[in-house]
């Protein structure tokens, strides 16, 4: 089928009612946030789920399962760059948990956007897309 995802930009959920004219509102039902639905990532393209949700729902999960593995990299980072307190085991377990669920949601979001982005202006050159794109003997830097 063919839909558009609308992500709520407050909870970052696909729950959000809009109209599909310019200026229409827009509402989530998962948060309450409301405001106008030009403003919202909306994302058209096809997908073979009952509903943009349930794609994005399935989307998340196969995300979140890859993601996963990077609990530990990640913790091992947040402590080096002191945004974690390794001497409080107790809540340092959970502190990963939050940031690898943020961070995971905000990979899903830009995701979103970026398929947006590119929908609209095309593809960036290389040279524009910062230090990694620059790295000797990458065979794509133009
Ligand atoms: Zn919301």
């Amino acid at each position: 089928m063919k839909a558009a995802v609308g992500l709520c930009p407050q909870c970052q959920k696909p729950a959000v009612d809009f109209s599909p004219l310019a200026g229409g509102a827009a509402r989530c039902r998962g948060c309450g946030w409301e405001g106008k639905a030009e403003g919202l990532t909306s994302v058209p393209f096809e997908h073979d789920f009952a509903s943009p949700e349930a794609m994005v729902a399935e989307f998340t999960k196969a995300v979140r399962k890859e993601l996963l593995p990077f609990g530990t990299p990640l913790g091992v980072l947040l402590v080096r760059w002191g945004f974690v307190d390794p001497k409080r085991p107790d809540l340092f377990k959970r502190s990963i948990v939050v940031y690898l669920e943020r961070a995971t949601l905000a990979l899903i979001r830009s995701v979103f956007e970026t398929r947006d982005l590119i929908a609209r202006e095309g593809l960036p050159e290389m040279r524009e897309l910062g230090p990694q794109s620059q790295a000797k003997g990458d065979p794509n830097v133009h």
